[in-house]
């Protein structure tokens, strides 16, 4: 039976999904459009559909312990004093670092902020990291080399009205983000992607290259750039340091000779050069399909570096981007879950950053753990001799989410103690062995800081399902049983903001100036927000950028292609992506009747040749197997895809998991690993 839906009065919110941050009614679970500024009114089927999560049948209503191997019902208080007493047992046997945390991307500020001061204060451990390692890492990199801080779009999405030109990179917000596209529709829309995405439907000009080759793809328009005349010198000299060096690294990467590495014609690549110099208004935005490579980092910079060429970044009516994918993949970044990061957007290892958030937190400064593992790091040595064996895991569905998930799922599986904090039973809440059920965004108050660095006030719609608490709840009630003083952890989203300011204070994501009542009063605030009179930083970069000298960095870069290549036992190339009906690893999507009878299972697109060889056709099951996995998936033939390519999305569990198949390579300076591009084969799959 579905949960009763309490009856309130409509309350403006924002939907639980996506980074664009839609606005929308709640008037009880009923869910209508508002006309808020990223969505003007539009919402795609995932918006309007987030109702059902309020009252889904699955939802988690009372902690689970796990006896004799079966999860059964318990008290708060029991499930929270075992969690309690076996991460003292096992610190005590092994250290502080035997215990890790991993956070999420769809947590609110608060809840980041709190987490990290949770792993750090209470428990002590250095091991703390979260999934947006997963997603925005090698954009967060990029953007800090280049422009000194990282803000995803430095600009408000609604610039992008009076743009003449968008060069989209790796991103397919038609299917990911539809009400975006609303955006683009003035401007002449070049896309680069292997696929033939709905975005690229949009497109007057569609690039396809070979997976894993755009970083040459760059190089190679930034030299018909420059070899034809289209340098913006004037740009160049007065905002910028590094085009001499980074023509060095160019140089070499004439269009002819991309062409053969990207088969995107040199011709092709001439054009885009000159529509992208031609236009007044010029926009260049990357996503997942430019980041998610062992190389990642160094992709983004290749198409900064492009942009910094034509003069975009920091100009009036012109810039770029990069589209954050998760509900607070911006946020999520800036408040300390992060392994290497204290809030504010500060470096752990700073010793002036350590002091000044140890001060906020009332702790002496040598008391604070300094780096921890990054995400697949942390992951991968889960259950090792000197790797953590407890984990407690908020706003993660990670056995389905992580690369080489089977990998995964087997350090998980050996781990003493698992903790998960989840509103329902996902698939890595399912192997805890303590479940704590918590409240989901229209049940608390908390804010979230969207693609744009606009931070938004989701309000309480909904009253949670009785014995449903808060994640600042449990975090609040552990630490004092782990015997911090009362305070030090509130309970409370607004009290949790207010100190959230003074740590970020100072720091690159500044949100000192910003109130829970300026939010509720409507105001538009884009980080950095550094006194309560400020009226926020929509355009960011404009008089100069966040380096002490205010220039931006050409950085120079090179291609050295994917990771793994095909060879005669995987002779082909997989990427991963998502289809519009759902969200990350499906846990909440896949419970929403409307979207799941659209998209229930996994499937694999093959180009119909590449099936017929493979002795497949459309509605198949087709056994894919990678060098870490084998996964099943139903074949949908699409004449567009390369025949050298086949695409699954990774929203499913068991079997047709895409990640049991996709490579934990990582990026050497954001670690991020690479989803985007891994050898497989394909094959028919025994059905019994
Ligand atoms: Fe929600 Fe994103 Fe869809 Fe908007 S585009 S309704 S934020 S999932």
């Amino acid at each position: 039976m579905p949960l009763a839906a309490p009856t309130v009065t409509a309350v403006d919110t924002h939907c639980p999904y996506c980074a664009l941050q839609c606005g929308m009614s709640l008037d009880g679970a009923r869910v209508a459009p508002r006309d808020f500024p990223v969505n003007a009114g539009g919402l795609c089927q995932k918006g309007w559909t987030s109702g059902e999560l309020l009252t889904s049948p699955s939802r988690l209503t009372t902690p689970l312990i796990r006896v004799d191997g079966e999860l059964r019902p318990a008290s708060w208080t029991e499930a929270l004093d075992l969690v309690a007493r076996r991460l003292t047992e096992i610190r005590a046997a092994r250290g502080a670092d035997a215990v890790a945390v991993f956070g999420g991307g769809g947590l609110t500020n608060e809840k980041a902020y709190l987490l990290g001061k949770f792993a750090r204060v209470a428990l002590g451990t250095s091991q703390i990291d979260y999934n947006g390692r997963f997603c925005m890492s090698s954009a967060a990199a990029a953007g800090i080399k280049a422009f000194g801080a990282d803000r995803g779009m430095p600009f408000p999405v609604t610039d992008l009205a009076d743009a003449d030109a968008v060069l989209l990179i790796g991103a397919n917000p038609a299917e990911t983000m539809p009400p975006f596209t609303q955006h683009l529709r003035g401007a002449d829309l070049i896309v680069v992607d292997p696929r033939r995405t709905p975005t690229a439907e949009l497109a007057g000009l569609h690039l396809q290259p070979a997976p894993g080759t755009d970083l040459a793809l760059a190089q190679g328009i930034l030299h018909a750039v420059v070899a034809d005349g289209l340098l913006d010198k004037s740009y160049v000299v007065s905002r910028t340091n590094g085009f001499e060096e980074l023509w060095r690294s160019v140089a070499a990467w004439w269009p002819e000779r991309v062409e053969q590495i990207t088969g995107v014609s040199a011709a092709d690549q001439r054009r885009v050069a000159a529509k992208l110099a031609a236009a007044r208004n010029t926009y260049v935005l990357t996503a997942r399909g430019t980041e998610q490579h062992a190389n990642g980092t160094a992709m983004v910079n290749a198409w900064i570096n492009l942009s910094l060429a034509l003069g975009l970044p920091g100009s009036k009516g012109s810039g770029f981007g990069c589209l954050t994918g998760q509900g607070n993949g911006q946020g999520g970044r800036e408040h300390g879950q992060k392994a290497d990061q204290l809030p504010g957007y500060r470096k752990i290892d700073d010793p002036a950053a350590r002091e000044y958030v140890a001060g906020v937190w009332g702790v002496p400064p040598e008391s604070l753990p300094g780096p921890g593992r990054s995400a697949v790091e942390l992951l991968e040595a889960l259950g090792t001799e000197d790797g953590p064996s407890a984990l407690m895991v908020f706003g993660s569905n990670l056995v389905v989410s992580a690369p080489g998930a089977g990998n995964i799922q087997d350090k998980v599986s050996s781990l003493d103690f698992l903790v998960v904090s989840d509103l329902v039973l996902s698939e890595t809440a399912a192997m805890a062995d303590v479940v704590l059920p918590v409240t989901q965004w229209a049940e608390e108050d908390g804010t979230m800081t969207n693609l744009e660095g606009r931070i938004l006030l989701r309000r309480k719609a909904i009253d949670p399902p009785s014995g449903a608490k808060t994640d600042l709840y449990v975090l609040s009630e552990l630490a004092r049983r782990f015997g911090q003083p009362d305070g030090r952890f509130p309970t409370d989203a607004e009290t949790v903001f207010t100190e959230l300011r003074r740590a970020s204070k100072g720091g690159v994501a500044d949100y000192s100036g910003i109130t829970y009542d300026r939010l509720r009063d409507g105001e538009a605030l884009y980080w950095p927000v550094p006194a309560e009179s400020h009226p926020g930083t929509p355009r960011m970069f404009l008089d100069s950028f966040a380096h002490p000298d205010g220039r931006a960095r050409f950085v120079p870069v090179d291609h050295v292609g994917p990771a793994e290549l095909p060879d005669a036992e995987f002779p082909l190339q997989a990427t991963t992506g998502r289809v519009l009906q759902h969200y990350q690893s499906g846990a909440q999507t896949r419970l929403v009747k409307e979207l799941n009878d659209v998209v229930a299972e996994a499937f694999v697109e093959v180009h119909p040749d590449t099936a017929a060889r493979a002795g497949l056709a459309e509605g198949d099951l087709a056994l894919v197997r990678s060098r870490r996995g084998e996964t099943v998936a139903r074949v949908r033939c699409v004449a567009s895809l390369r025949p050298d390519l086949v695409f699954l999305p990774f929203h499913f569990p068991g079997e047709g998991r895409a990640n049991l198949l996709t490579n934990p390579a990582l990026d050497p300076a954001s670690r991020m690993p690479e989803f985007k591009v891994c050898a497989v084969a394909l094959a028919p799959a025994e059905v019994v």
